[in-house]
């Protein structure tokens, strides 16, 4: 299949079951996996990889944020679990409970504006309550008697079937001793919760708190799924943090050169004229900017491979350009590919890297990478498709 060689993205996806193995092989009990999906696979490409975790490598849960994604999942054939992790309006409960998506439970008052929707409807819809035990995002407040007996008024409402219950981590990615503390009591007032529901004679399938960095740090054989998001994809929770094994970035972001040339001593380069040539100086540019999610901080800061080798980005990153310096590589030349996430030769560049220079987080630039780049999926190095976020 085709595509514009213009900026692209390669998505590896034999490098899914990699990660997926090294995140199973740290759970333990009976936690099984559930794949986070959301953003379209971190920006991904959901429809290259969705099926391809539940058709060749038989992964039952996926998770993403709000009900167009959901729906996007079962349109593209998704026949497994789905749940919302986020607000869904109530209006469309009945839609939800016509897909079999379960939908996350924010508070109490959210569960029966649901169930208001879904009155007389005769299909129920699915949920799994969101408990509150320090993310302060979503999620039941209160005692863990307290959150117990919202349940039991939950689960007792006519429309609603409360499969499950779930947190989230707030530190699980910290090595820090008082973080490790705070996730600790996390999981011990999510667990007195359960006991306490179950007390009340609410049965739940499904009680789960593992995120990427606690199914690694923490694996609690009491949490009946391990939720995978960023460590599925290759990157690290926390790049400061040492994994037990090496992830496998499944992004790979390229672009080319459009022109090589040579400027003098004291030329300026790009908007603003933040660089001014010090040396005669080799300079290519490339065919990406922050319209491809390509961050604008990076200017005069991010480096580039070029023929396997780095080169440094000078001036301002543009919109749909910017400039490299490849004086140290004169055999630089117009149609380069250039890789600007992932390998060329023996040098690598991952998306932490990028992002800890962009002052953000590799989540925020993958899933930043923008819709006009192509995401071209790849299975051992033999093409499969070409798809957008
Ligand atoms: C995004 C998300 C995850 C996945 O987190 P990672 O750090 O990417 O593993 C898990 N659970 C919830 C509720 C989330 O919102």
């Amino acid at each position: 299949m085709d595509f514009l060689k213009r900026t692209w993205a390669e998505i590896h996806l034999e490098r899914l079951g990699i990660n997926i193995a090294n995140y199973c092989a740290c759970l333990q009990g009976e936690t099984k996996l559930l794949c986070v999906v959301k953003a379209s696979c971190y920006g991904h490409a959901d429809l290259a990889i969705c099926p391809y975790l539940e058709k060749e490598l038989g992964v039952k849960w996926f998770a993403v944020s709000n009900s167009d994604e959901a729906l996007r999942l079962r349109n593209m054939g998704i026949s497994g679990e789905i749940l919302i992790l986020g607000y869904t309006p109530p209006e469309n409960a009945p839609e939800l409970a016509e897909h079999n998506i379960i939908q996350a439970i924010t508070d109490e008052s959210y569960a029966i504006e649901l169930n208001d929707y879904l009155a007389g409807s005769g299909k129920p819809l699915r949920c799994h309550a969101a408990v509150d035990t320090g993310m302060t995002r979503i999620g039941l407040r209160g005692t863990p008697e307290e959150i117990a007996e919202a349940l039991y008024r939950i689960y007792d409402l006519d429309d609603l079937i409360l499969d499950g219950i779930f947190t989230h981590y707030a530190v699980a990615d910290s090595a820090d001793p008082g973080d490790k503390a705070y996730t600790a009591a996390q999981t011990e007032k999510f667990f007195a919760v359960r006991d306490e529901a179950e007390k009340l004679g609410v049965r739940l399938a499904q009680c789960h708190c593992l995120n990427s960095a606690a199914g690694v740090y923490e694996p609690d054989p009491r949490s009946t799924l391990g939720r995978l998001g960023i460590i599925l994809y290759g990157m690290y929770p926390d790049p400061a943090t040492p994994l037990p094994f090496e992830p496998e970035p499944v992004m790979e972001l390229r672009s080319m050169v459009s022109q090589v040339k040579r400027i003098e001593a004291g030329e300026s380069v790009s908007y603003g004229r933040t660089f001014t040539a010090e040396r005669p100086t080799l300079l290519a540019t490339v065919t990406c900017g922050y319209a491809d999610g390509w961050p604008r901080a990076l200017s005069n800061k991010g480096e580039v491979l070029i023929r396997g080798k780095r080169a440094k980005i000078v001036g301002r990153v543009c919109m749909d350009q910017f400039m490299i310096d490849v004086t140290d590589i004169p055999e630089a030349a117009p149609h380069d590919v250039v890789t600007l996430i992932g390998r060329d030769g023996e040098e690598v560049i991952t998306a932490d890297e990028v992002a800890a220079l962009a002052g953000t987080i590799g989540y925020e630039l993958t899933c930043g990478i923008s819709a006009r780049v192509p995401r071209v999926a790849y299975k051992n190095g033999v093409q499969m498709g070409v798809y957008r976020v």
